[in-house]
């Protein structure tokens, strides 16, 4: 996947509060980084600063050495996978619809096959294809989620705390897939999470966030050594 960059990146949402304050930070093409940090330290909106869900207030965000402005929007999040936090499937639509929805708009007309192949990627049974979101368990529908990110061949995956509320079994299942397909489809990754366990246990490197800034920024062995 891309290397992404943030040079000087401020978010000032309306009325003043000061979400992601003057960061500057490299991540390496194919690294598995998790941004860290309690509720309200600016997480979230440094990674949908990523794919331009929100508008920085100042500085650049680069993807691949490339600066994402508005006018190259649509072709730059064709390869970018977003995974929403609360998984955000339509309910309304199957599973089939929900994961073959992004290559439907971009004209594929047979999305069958590469339902198929998505629901074996997150180790989902193929049948599942024709069930709604509602049929599914917790942990089963953010695989859904998953697949749909990939959809689109993405090189980068945002995640918005994958693991919401799914119980602790699930979610190590769930995080041990999740690196799985980081590491086959050679992604970059960048997962927002409030748990730092999971953070250790899957990044490359942890970024901790406070107050709209990086505070800590080490690999999961130097942070479990306490350097
Ligand atoms: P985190 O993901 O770490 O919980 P967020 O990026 O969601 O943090 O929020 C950082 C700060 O920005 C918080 O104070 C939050 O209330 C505020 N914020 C987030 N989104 C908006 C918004 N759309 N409008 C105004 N303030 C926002
Ligand atoms: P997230 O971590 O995804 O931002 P939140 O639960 O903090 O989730 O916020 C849900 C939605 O409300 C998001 O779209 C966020 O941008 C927006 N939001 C969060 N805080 C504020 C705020 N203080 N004022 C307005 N909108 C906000």
């Amino acid at each position: 996947g891309p290397s992404v960059a943030f040079a000087d990146v401020t978010k000032r949402y309306p009325g003043g509060t000061v979400a992601v304050d003057t960061v500057s930070l490299e991540i390496a093409g194919g690294s598995f980084v998790a941004l860290v940090g309690a509720s309200g330290s600016g997480k979230s909106t440094l990674l949908k600063m990523v794919n331009r869900l929100v508008e920085p207030s100042a500085g650049t965000v680069m993807i691949a050495g490339e600066e994402v402005t508005r006018t190259e929007l649509s072709r730059l999040r064709r390869g970018i996978g977003y995974v929403f936090q609360n998984i955000g499937l339509f309910p309304h639509m199957s599973v089939s619809e929900n994961i073959g929805l992004g290559p439907w708009l971009a004209g594929e007309k047979d999305r069958e096959p590469r339902v198929a192949e998505l629901l074996d990627l997150v180790d989902l049974p193929r049948d599942f294809a024709l069930r709604m979101p509602d049929a599914l368990s917790g942990g089963q529908r953010q695989r859904v989620g998953v697949a749909r990110a990939l959809a689109c061949q993405p090189g980068l995956m945002l995640m918005d705390e994958p693991f919401g509320a799914l119980d602790p079994v699930t979610r190590d299942q769930l995080g041990a897939a999740i690196r799985a397909l980081h590491d086959r489809l050679g992604l970059t990754t960048i997962m927002v999470t409030h748990d730092m366990a999971e953070a250790l246990l899957l990044a490359d490197r942890v970024l901790v966030m406070a107050a709209g800034r990086i505070v800590a920024d080490a690999t999961p062995k130097a942070l479990l050594a306490g350097e």
